[in-house]
């Protein structure tokens, strides 16, 4: 079954290399805006938002739209949601081709119920769970930049729990996300030295990477000095993309690529390959509204306008003049995890060229 729905999902990628999808595969959700953290980087932890999308209704979403094959779960911190394992086996129960479900942490809930719920959430059977551990610097760093102290420590040992309990459960795989901003360019070779030396038994190939950008309707940053210096990452990049080993894994060689156009974008600041939002994905927040991505404050509806169904959505003017502008080039200079991955996938064709 895993192998059938992997085979469903890079079908589909590769479909996005020769025709316009119909309908999104993957789903960028944040489930929550609540967050203990008090990042540099992003304003969400000051937001105290209301009126956030019921579990009734984020099941009748899953429900209507059944198409989803990777489902991205973010926040806020998504484990401080108490029925984050509802929302899981609502789309789990209602996408039937359903491989990949990812999910970034930032360490502040307790240990042991965000693992019991890793564990309801793993007996799934949703074929692949990919876990990030947000961790932005080593000790000082981190707890700098995140503003919470002792959360490295607890990041560490986040990690360390997750990697123990996917020995049990295979589907279960946990990383460590990393975003390079201006609060702390320059530190990641000795972030992951020293976090390899602490955990054991993991590699650079462990480690994912973004570029803390802006965005109004999501991190809420504009205006925050948060994009690194061009020339002072290209070299932390360069050393990152000489640690990391080749592998056969079609997430490691996807994530290999990612860096390197990370590179590029770090160099020249466009954006280098074409945008798939509102096509082969969609941003939906917390309180129902839909947008092409996390970088594009171009709020295309409300499900809770639509009876939680896209379909309706899907093609309306705004959803149109989105897509022209993308055809025109005419989109936001972006190159973040969220949207990336599905750029390569639809122009892999032309990568191996
Ligand atoms: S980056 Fe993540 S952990 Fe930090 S404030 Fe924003 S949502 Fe919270």
């Amino acid at each position: 079954m895993a192998n059938l729905k992997f085979a469903g999902l890079a079908a589909t990628v590769l479909k996005s290399n020769f025709s316009k999808l119909d309908r999104p595969y993957k789903l960028n959700f944040a489930i929550t805006y609540w967050c203990q953290s008090r990042c540099l980087t992003c304003n969400i932890w000051q937001m105290k938002p209301k009126d956030e999308l019921r579990i009734d209704e984020i099941r009748e979403f899953a429900r209507k739209n059944g198409h989803f094959k990777w489902i991205e779960i973010t926040g806020g911190e998504p484990f401080l949601r108490s029925d984050i394992v509802e929302i899981v086996k609502a789309f789990h129960e209602n996408n039937k081709g359903l491989y990949l479900l990812t999910m970034p942490t930032n360490s502040l809930c307790s240990r042991d119920m965000v693992l019991k719920k890793l564990e309801e959430i793993a007996k799934t059977g949703i074929p692949k769970i990919v876990i990030t551990i947000s961790l932005d610097g080593y000790r000082e760093m981190h707890d700098k930049v995140r503003g919470v102290p002792g959360n490295y420590d607890r990041a560490i040992e986040m990690f360390k729990g997750i990697k123990k309990l996917s020995r049990t459960y295979r589907n279960l795989n946990v990383v460590f996300g990393y975003t390079i901003s201006r609060f702390n360019q320059g530190s990641l070779p000795r972030t992951v030295t020293e976090v390899m030396g602490e955990v054991g038994g993991i590699t650079p190939n462990d480690f994912h990477i973004n570029l803390g950008q802006l965005s109004s309707n999501y991190y809420g940053n504009s205006g925050t000095p948060v994009t690194p210096d061009n020339s002072a990452i290209a070299g932390e990049i360069g050393w990152l993309m000489k640690a990391r080993k080749p592998s056969p894994s079609p997430m490691i060689v996807m994530e290999n690529m990612f860096i390197k156009k990370l590179a590029e974008f770090a160099r020249t600041g466009k954006q280098p390959m074409r945008s798939r939002s509102l096509e082969a994905s969609l941003f939906l927040d917390s309180f129902g509204n839909v947008y092409p991505s996390i970088m594009w404050d171009r709020k295309v509806g409300n499900i809770r306008d639509y009876d939680y169904d896209l379909s309706g959505m899907w093609h309306n003017e705004t959803a149109e003049e989105v897509r022209r502008s993308i055809e025109k080039g005419e989109e936001p200079n972006q190159w973040t995890a969220c949207e990336a991955y599905q750029s390569i996938g639809g122009g892999v064709l032309k990568l191996i060229k």
